[in-house]
């Protein structure tokens, strides 16, 4: 969209509350563990109630998603509700973005129907930036997902995930296993497994799927399978992301499986409790086996439980922000209580 070098938007306030959340990549291990913290406090098992708060209560989050999402999508608007936020539904290929008007506009609109944050998706990664760029002071803005480049809520949820079943990041062999290169998921949780502190993070992809060398530093780089996995505590695995290779070339389904699919035989190679995540959607039978992905080992389903208790987290830290003495006390806190037309 603007592909101008440019700083980038602000995480965090002064006060180092959190402003925008578009990358894990930067924020204060702080940070992550206190979000982390309050989305377990969020976090409630299957059949039992959901949580609730009006911690949002009178904020307005709008969701524009313009790549397809199920869970992301789902489970941010689950999460503004419970904590008492109204919550506007954009559907992007529908709207005004069809009859020419540019995404900022669309915000602008938006803004002045008083929505408070933004929950972005799209394919190009500097989008989500671009808009937090640009929002007047009192708004934030959520990525649900920018191109390859970060999910930085998908990658919390994975964390909070391992927590809930290891106790801890730090001293866990975990694998990112698949296609990474094209992968904003294994992106956003290596951020979040770095800076927690996790010290053995492999990456197992064959050539074609695997990021550039640059990328990912720390991670150990497997070609096979079973060697990536030997001994993990995690298994990680990721969707082939058909809709970003131009370049690679990847064989049919039926190859990948029989080299890079996680069967029960090739799983038991990990140690015996390890756990195997997929941020869905699956590709069942080329990426991983329906055995695997129903099977005892597998925690897929705990990390669609937790998106929402994440998200909630989250959602909460932004409003919480905004009201902080550093923001309440200067020129974009009066734009902020005014709610006047942008200049
Ligand atoms: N749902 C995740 C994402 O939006 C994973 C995937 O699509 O493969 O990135």
């Amino acid at each position: 969209m603007n592909q101008q070098s440019h700083e980038r938007a602000p995480a965090l306030h002064a006060d180092g509350s959190l402003r925008h959340l578009l990358t894990l990549e930067g924020l204060p291990r702080a940070l992550l563990e206190r979000l982390l913290e309050r989305a377990q406090h969020y976090s409630r098992p299957l059949g039992t109630p959901p949580a609730r708060s009006q911690a949002l209560q009178g904020i307005t989050v709008a969701t524009l998603f313009t790549e397809p999402s199920t869970r992301t999508r789902v489970s941010f608007e689950l999460a503004a509700q419970r904590l008492g936020a109204d919550v506007a539904s954009i559907e992007m290929q529908l709207s005004s973005r069809l009859k020419g008007e540019s995404m900022l506009d669309t915000i602008r609109t938006l803004e002045s129907l008083h929505v408070d944050v933004f929950v972005l998706r799209d394919a190009q990664t500097d989008v989500p930036d671009l808009v937090a760029r640009n929002v007047a002071a009192h708004v934030s803005v959520l990525s649900g997902g920018a191109g390859n480049y970060a999910h930085p809520t998908q990658g919390l949820l994975d964390t909070l995930t391992i927590l809930q079943h290891k106790g801890r990041i730090a001293g866990l062999s975990i694998a990112i296993v698949g296609d990474v290169r094209h992968s904003r998921v294994a992106r956003s949780a290596w951020h979040a497994f770095a800076t927690l502190g996790a010290t053995d993070i492999r990456l197992v992809a064959p050539p074609a799927l695997m990021p550039n060398e640059q990328e990912f530093g720390g991670c150990a780089r497997f070609h096979r399978l079973e060697d990536g996995i030997a001994g993990c505590d995690v298994v990680m695995m990721l969707r082939i992301q058909k809709e970003r290779m131009t370049e690679a070339a990847i064989p049919g389904a039926a190859e990948y499986f029989a080299e890079w699919g996680l069967t029960p035989q090739r799983l038991a190679a990990a140690r015996p409790d390890a756990i195997v995540m997929h941020p869905q959607p699956m590709n069942r039978g080329i990426e991983i086996a329906s055995q695997v992905a129903d099977g005892p080992q597998s925690v897929i389903r705990d990390q669609v439980r937790n998106g929402v208790a994440v998200r909630m987290a989250v959602l909460e830290a932004v409003i919480a922000g905004r009201s902080s003495p550093a923001l309440s006390t200067g020129k974009d806190a009066a734009d902020w209580r005014q709610r006047g037309p942008r200049p």
